[in-house]
């Protein structure tokens, strides 16, 4: 009988092979066509990839030659979505195109954009984000922009890596030198305890009881979720910082009611108070509360923010750099968010590489808050992120400055997550979470 270490060994040789097997066959043919071709020819075949040509006109050139060869990707254990791109100079792009429980979707999209990237030059990597969004015809939504992001930040890494340099500074950085971030702590005072013991000075935690709340909270509710919350504020004292994520779970009368109950312990935000689609909810919350409103994992590209500043519904923007369209995405995000002299706190509940984009967008930014987080990349980088008072050091290295550690990766290779089924314990109807 297979252990499971062999079995997940297998499933990352099967993939790697696979994905090979794919690339490598594209770029084959790309480079037949190219033998076959005069010399004009064969630029134009380069350029334009190995499977599709354009109906009209010529992307932009470089001078010197870097092509993408191959996209790989990879089920990560917990729940993420690894992405290599390949190119023929030898260099590497890192990215993480996922939507958390939609892994293999993701893929699946990444697997149809290939077709259009390979042969390609890397470097454009704003003419690539334009091209993959615009030519898709129906643009954006969770999946495509969630793909498209981790494409983002891997032409990114190899941009970065082929000059030399970290992508911040290609961004007119570093605005700063370390990168403040935040631990989930999930009512849990020992967790807290534990967080601030491992460097930690800001933390996020969730209503308790958040699945019961239901369309008219009991006063029981509010004052169980608001005590919750005072003892988190007990233990980690008055210079901490602490938000809570009512997930968009609660209706807009509870929420109103539970964040006059929170205002006295000062959260460092409320986010998502009420679904990030209702964002005339959101900003009559906003007004009637002094505590800033947060929000954005769930909201998708530069034209997504816009009516959420417009309509002063959040003050604190927190784009998720495997969602909203990548890197470059949330720095414009960001350059939206100063001009309504709002703030940014990245969403990041995913890997490493995730972490590694947000460090790079906050190196870049003038109005950045805070960085979520939930792996430092212990198991999975060569050399995983250190937290010391509350900060990260802004990475040296060229591109996301990271490292994979492949020998430790083989064994968190697949996994089949699922997101939650939550039901309510009274009638059996579906609830949020
Ligand atoms: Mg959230």
């Amino acid at each position: 009988m297979k252990t499971p270490r062999n079995n997940n060994r297998r499933s990352f040789l099967r993939t790697a092979a696979t994905a090979a097997t794919a690339g490598l066959a594209s770029l084959s043919a790309s480079k037949a066509r190219a033998a076959e071709a005069p010399e004009s020819a064969q630029s134009r075949t380069n350029v334009y990839g190995s499977t599709a040509q354009p109906r009209q006109g010529r992307p932009p050139q470089f001078k010197t030659r870097l092509r993408i060869t191959k996209l790989e990707t990879f089920l990560v254990k917990p729940r993420w979505l690894f992405l290599k791109i390949h190119t023929d100079a030898g260099i590497v792009g890192l990215g993480e195109p996922v939507l958390e429980g939609r892994a293999k979707t993701c893929a699946m999209a990444i697997e149809e954009i290939a077709r259009d990237l390979i042969g390609k030059d890397p470097r454009n990597v704003i003419h690539h984000w334009q091209a993959i969004y615009r030519h898709a015809f129906y643009r954006g939504g969770p999946i495509l922009t969630s793909a498209l992001s981790g494409i983002e930040q891997a032409l990114w890494d190899i941009k970065g890596k082929f000059l030399g340099v970290p992508i911040y500074e290609l961004l007119g950085g570093p605005t700063r030198d370390r990168v403040r971030v935040y631990a989930h702590v999930s009512n849990s005072t020992e967790r807290l305890k534990q967080q601030v013991a491992e460097g930690f000075t800001a933390f996020k935690t969730s209503p308790k009881n958040l699945t019961r709340s239901g369309a008219v909270a009991t006063p029981a509710f509010i004052e169980e979720a608001a005590a919750a919350f005072a003892e988190l504020r007990q233990a980690a004292g008055k210079e901490a910082a602490i938000g809570i994520d009512f997930h968009g779970a609660i209706s807009a009368q509870t929420a109103k009611s539970l964040i006059r109950a929170l205002e006295p312990f000062s959260p460092m935000f409320i986010e998502e108070p009420v679904p990030c689609q209702n964002v005339d909810a959101m900003a009559e919350i906003a007004r009637a509360t002094h505590l800033p409103i947060a929000t954005g994992e769930r909201i998708f590209t530069k034209w997504g923010f816009r009516e959420i500043l417009e309509k002063r519904a959040a003050t604190i923007l927190q784009p998720d750099l495997c969602h909203c369209g990548g890197i470059f995405e949330a720095r414009l995000i960001a350059g939206m968010a100063e001009a309504h002299y709002a703030t940014m706190a990245p969403h990041n509940p995913l890997g490493p590489i995730s972490l590694a984009a947000g460090l790079q967008l906050a190196a870049s930014i003038p109005n950045f808050l805070c960085q979520e987080q939930v792996s430092l990349g212990a198991g999975y980088l060569r050399t995983p992120f250190k937290v010391e008072k509350g900060y990260i050091a802004i990475p040296e290295g060229p591109g996301l400055g990271i490292e994979l550690d492949e020998n430790q990766l083989a064994d968190k290779i697949g996994h089949d997550w699922r997101n939650a089924e939550t039901y309510d314990e009274n009638d059996g109807s579906v609830v949020d979470w």
